[in-house]
């Protein structure tokens, strides 16, 4: 019998079907910390973790360890030198959260072109107009998803399932993703070599390239200019992509229509943020991925990498660190 340390609680429906799975035991470690909790660790084969942190020190402490499943993609609170060195594989859930990212992303550019929060309100104002007005001036009139172009930075997981949502919308898809071959790409999807090309044709952007030091302030005022004035932007990737100060410029200069934003370069945002008051941004707080359908294919993902693993069936992609073990 294989025994799971079960981290921060996860979805019960995903700790039911172990439960049932007789070749394992499980113990599910509330509040955890380190330094009291690692005697509930020493006798783990598999951890599936969340967001505790496990140090050199207490993976060392568990001897027995044979895999680590991390709940989410990004696993900076696991010591992967560590790991590396006593060859455990740690393994994330790529597949759970990105048809829910891309599902945001449609929410939001529902938001832009049905205008529905603003229509409901002057309803209830009692102001019966197909149009969104200020006074005697015509502020916006909706439009339609059918034929628009989208470009999409970053083409991986999460930009695949905005792409053929898109294609289901009838949009017109341009990515920008320089790692990925032409020749990998859908029908009806054209690659764009140029940043700058796909800003100047885009309806609307989407953001889904990593956060990194090349990625840092990649959208900028010198590519925010190129865009459509009626164009909107959608960041549900990491904050610091986009250059929160250019962003706030360009809104208030009408070089672009409207932002929609998951993520922010601070997290929370500062009470005091100018994004704040500028009624052309819509903003959630980095919810993209927070469905209850999500929340439970994390949870069955996390427990199914550390069986597949024990069945001898794991895939390979969902490995960070298959490159520095021997697997
Ligand atoms: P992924 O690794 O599957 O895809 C990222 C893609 O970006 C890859 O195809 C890669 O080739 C491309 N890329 C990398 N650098 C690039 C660059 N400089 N220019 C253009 N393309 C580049 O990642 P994913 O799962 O699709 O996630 C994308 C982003 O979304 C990540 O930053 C992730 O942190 C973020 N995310 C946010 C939420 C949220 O709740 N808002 C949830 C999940 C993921």
């Amino acid at each position: 019998m294989f025994h799971v340390a079960i981290i921060e609680s996860i979805n019960e429906k995903a700790i039911d079907s172990l439960s049932r799975n007789s070749k394992y035991s499980y113990e599910v470690i509330e509040n955890f910390d380190e330094n009291k909790s690692i005697d509930k660790l020493k006798d783990a084969d598999a951890i599936a973790i969340r967001t505790g942190v496990l140090s050199e020190k207490a993976i060392n402490q568990c001897k027995k360890l044979k895999i680590i499943s991390r709940h989410g993609v990004g696993y900076d609170n696991i010591d992967l030198e560590a790991i590396n060195k006593r060859n455990i594989p740690l393994t994330i859930t790529i597949n759970a959260n990105a048809l829910t990212v891309a599902e945001h992303v449609f929410a939001m550019m529902f938001y832009f072109n049905k205008n529905i929060t603003k229509f409901d309100k002057s309803v209830r104002n009692n102001q019966w107009s197909k149009l969104i007005m200020d006074g005697t001036k015509i502020i916006t009139i909706n439009s339609e998803l059918y034929n628009k172009s989208i470009f999409i930075l970053g083409y991986g997981r999460i930009g695949k399932e905005l792409a053929s949502r898109c294609l289901a919308f009838k949009m017109n898809i341009y990515i920008y993703d320089p790692f990925i071959n032409k020749d990998d790409l859908g029908q009806n999807i054209k690659k764009i070599d140029e940043l700058e090309d796909g800003f100047s044709i885009a309806d609307y952007i989407s953001i889904h390239i990593p956060l990194s030091e090349k990625t840092r302030n990649l959208i900028n005022k010198k590519n925010l200019i190129k865009m459509k004035p009626n164009a909107f932007i959608i960041n549900t990737s990491r904050g610091g992509i986009i250059n929160e100060d250019d962003l706030n410029t360009a809104l208030n200069d009408n070089i672009i229509s409207g932002a929609g934003l998951d993520v922010f370069d601070e997290e929370p945002i500062l009470h005091n943020h100018n994004l704040l008051n500028n009624s052309k941004v819509i903003m959630t707080p980095h919810i993209a991925a927070h469905t209850s359908e999500c929340w439970e294919r994390h949870g069955r993902e996390t427990l199914k990498n550390i069986t597949d693993y024990f069945d001898d069936n794991l895939d390979l992609n969902t490995v960070v660190n298959r490159d520095s073990i021997n697997l």
